[in-house]
Formats: structure tokens, C-alpha cells, sequence
């Protein structure tokens, strides 16, 4: 029972408690209980305010509780929420259609997450490599990677912490330097079915292929008959300034795989093959949840209104806009070395071991960042935000550094 003085100013302590007891020990929580959300804004226990740079980790694309998401919602759930796959129905069919128009030919698999999408990924290119590459299994990943935590998603997945209390992984993935032909010439051999890799690799610090990479890595894969896989679980759904990141190459995957933003926050996953690569039958693969009415609703409501509201160019311009601001804040004796990334995918490399700290003195500012490692601020806001709304945030990020700095001297 919470007593009437303060019932709310202890919630997130509260909930601490309680998530100790009954909650699997997985994540590192911030001290913040969120409430309730509005568009890039959330409200917190004690009635807060703070603007969300995360937005669920690059989900809530539409930013926290859109219209669009919640007039799809309600529809569909009065009309139909779950039939299986033994069955049609058209939402799936209307996302499928979408998706393959925003893409490049191919066809659709439905899943529930970003983890599920690569094990799909990873099953059409062992199974590719089996029929046309005379048993070819090993794919070729890049360091830094993060493909996702179910097993095979992992054995992709190069951060060794990740991995090592896990082991043995799925074997026939190798890791190359990312941003390195070389290396990606030289790991492509008889066995290999396969390169994967992110456009821009999120989770280790939003560290982007260079320019003409994806190109260069299309004619290499074309040349060594191999399928080349790309992640956009993080860089998809337009949060790179295109639908698709690697569309900045003019070139076409033989897979992609995407989750995430999907859905607006509705969870959901999807993988896309290329003609090619698309060598799935009936028994190979299934998801009970997969594209359930429910789910493709809601994400066909999402891809709709990211193309009506024009939100692929409010991700550049915004993206580059608070790209600048932030580097400004150097002037001002901000410990930022670098903003690297593209559009509202955004890395603050900082030129100090205090990424954490400016996340939690960030969030008493009303501001929510996220610390990967210690040096490096992610920033993956909703491709709504507006100008007010990066002018406030950058004012609350840069009374952050200026809290950090103080305590540092204190
Ligand atoms: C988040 C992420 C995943 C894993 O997605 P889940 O939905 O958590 O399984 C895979 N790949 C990339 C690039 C991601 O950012």
C-alpha cells in the first residue's frame, strides 16, 4: 500500500522493489517509471514531463500514443485480433503489398521481433547455401554487430558478453571488421552462404557503413555468388532519410530483415526475399503470432502515415538539426567529440567516460538519452519531432553536461 503524503513521488522506487522480487534479473533500468506518453513527450509517477530521444528504442517511430496507431488499434481489435496462419486475412496481405512496394521484389515472412526476423534470415541462407551452393553454411557477420538474443540471432552477434555465457552457439558465423572489403573479400570462401550486416550498426554506438559500402559489398556478394543479408530492425522505416537505409546505396538485399518501428509499438517482424533467396516451402519455417490481423493493422497504419505526414524528410532535417545543435554545445564546453550517424539515428560520441552519468543527469533534466558503453549517447527519437521540441531537448542535454561537469568538479 503506498501511504497518501507522497503515493506517487516513490513509484519507480516502488516498482524497483517489486521488479527485484518477480523479475528476472536481465536489464539495467533507469530510475524513471513512465506513466503515460504523448508524442515525443512522456509523463513520469510524479507527473513529469521529459522529451523521449529513445522512443523505445526506435520503436515508437510515430512517436507515443499516435492517432493513427490508436484509430488502427481500436479497429481492428473490434473487427479481428488473431486467426493463426491456416488462414488468410487481408491486413497481412495489405502490409505484405506495402512493404514490397517500398522495398524491392520480393516476398514476405511474418514474425514478432527483430531476433526472429534474423532467425528467418538466417534459415533461408542455410537452406539457400544447401540447394545452390553445394551445402555453403557459414555466414559472415561484422564486429560490433547485434542481431538479437535467441540463439541464432547471437551467433551472429559478435559482442563477446553477449555471447560467452551462452556457448555453445550455433556454429558457421564468422566476424570481420565492419567498414573493411578487404577483410570481407577475404572471409567470403567456399562455405559461406551468406554476409549480414546492419547499415548503420545501432547497439554498439551508431557507427554507419561508409558511403558506397552496401554498393561495393552488392558487387562482391553478386561476383562470390553469395546472398547478402541486411538488419534494418534499427535503420528501417524510414528513421535513415529512406525507407530502407540501404537504399542510400541504390542496391537491393537479397534479405532484409525488420521489427522494430514496425509496428509503431505494436511488437512485429518481418523478412523480405529477393526472388532469388525466397527458397522457403510449406514445413520449413511458422510463427503462430506472426502477421496477425491485429499487428499488420496497425503497422499498415504506421507506413501510411509516415508517408502522408512527409516524416522520411522530418527525419533528415530534423536528424541533421539536432545533429547540429548537439556538436554546437562543444563551443560551450560540452564533452562531444563527434555526433555520428544518419538522419534521426544518432551516436554523441563524448570525449569522456561519462555516458552514463549524463543519462541519469539528463533525465533529472527532463530529458531521456540512452548510454551505450561509456562513451557514446544514443538518440533515436520518433520521426515526429518537431524544431521546439530539439531546441528543448539540446537546452536540457546541455544543462546535463553542465550538471555532470559540476559534479565532476565538485
Ligand atoms: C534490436 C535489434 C535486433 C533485435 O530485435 P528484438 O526485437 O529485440 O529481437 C536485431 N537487430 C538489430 C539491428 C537491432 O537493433
Amino acid at each position: 500500500m503506498t501511504t497518501p503524503a507522497a503515493p506517487q513521488a516513490a513509484a519507480h522506487t516502488d516498482l524497483e522493489a517489486r521488479a527485484r522480487a518477480r523479475l528476472m534479473n536481465t536489464y539495467t533500468r533507469q530510475p524513471l517509471a513512465i506513466a503515460s506518453g504523448h508524442g515525443a513527450w512522456v509523463t513520469d509517477a510524479e507527473g513529469r514531463e521529459l522529451i523521449d530521444l529513445v522512443a523505445g528504442i526506435a520503436v515508437n517511430v510515430l512517436g507515443h500514443c499516435h492517432p493513427a496507431v490508436q484509430s488502427a488499434l481500436s479497429a481492428q481489435a473490434a473487427a479481428l485480433i488473431h486467426t493463426s496462419n491456416l488462414y488468410y486475412t487481408s491486413p497481412q496481405l495489405e502490409l505484405a503489398e506495402l512493404l514490397v512496394d517500398s522495398a524491392f521484389p520480393s516476398r514476405v515472412f511474418f514474425c514478432n521481433s527483430g531476433a526472429e526476423a534474423n532467425e528467418a534470415a538466417i534459415k533461408l541462407a542455410r537452406k539457400w547455401g544447401k540447394r545452390h551452393r553445394d551445402g555453403a553454411h557459414v555466414i559472415v557477420c561484422t564486429q560490433g554487430s547485434f542481431h538479437g538474443r535467441t540463439l541464432g540471432a547471437l551467433a551472429a552477434t559478435s559482442n563477446a558478453r553477449y555471447r560467452a555465457p551462452f556457448e555453445p552457439l550455433p556454429s558457421g558465423f564468422v566476424h570481420v571488421p565492419y567498414n573493411d572489403l578487404d577483410a570481407m573479400r577475404a572471409a567470403i570462401d567456399a562455405a559461406t552462404c551468406a554476409v549480414m550486416l546492419e547499415p548503420v550498426e545501432g547497439e554498439s554506438g551508431v557507427h554507419p557503413l561508409d558511403a558506397g559500402m552496401l554498393r561495393e559489398l552488392r558487387r562482391i556478394c553478386d561476383e562470390r555468388d553469395v546472398l547478402l543479408i541486411v538488419d534494418e530492425v534499427q535503420t528501417g522505416m524510414g528513421r535513415t532519410g529512406r525507407w530502407w537505409a540501404h537504399q542510400h546505396d541504390a542496391i537491393a538485399p537479397d534479405i532484409m530483415t525488420i521489427a522494430k518501428g514496425l509496428g509503431g509499438g505494436v511488437p512485429i517482424g518481418a523478412v523480405l526475399a529477393a526472388p532469388r533467396a525466397d527458397v522457403f516451402e510449406p514445413g520449413d519455417h511458422g510463427a503462430t503470432f506472426g502477421g496477425s490481423p491485429l499487428a499488420c493493422a496497425v503497422a499498415c497504419a504506421v507506413m501510411r502515415t509516415i508517408a502522408a505526414d512527409g516524416l522520411i524528410d522530418n527525419a533528415v532535417s530534423m536528424g541533421d538539426y539536432l545533429a547540429e545543435s548537439i556538436s554546437a554545445l562543444r563551443s560551450r564546453g560540452a564533452p562531444v567529440e563527434t555526433v555520428r550517424g544518419r538522419g534521426l539515428m544518432l551516436g554523441v560520441a563524448l570525449s569522456a567516460d561519462v555516458a552514463p552519468r549524463v543519462g541519469l543527469a539528463a533525465l533529472q533534466r527532463g530529458l531521456i538519452v540512452n548510454a551505450v558503453g561509456a562513451r557514446t549517447l544514443r538518440l533515436v527519437p520518433p520521426l515526429t519531432i518537431n524544431r521546439g521540441e530539439v531546441d528543448e531537448a539540446v537546452q536540457r542535454l546541455a544543462a546535463a553536461f553542465d550538471d555532470v561537469a559540476a559534479q565532476a568538479g565538485a
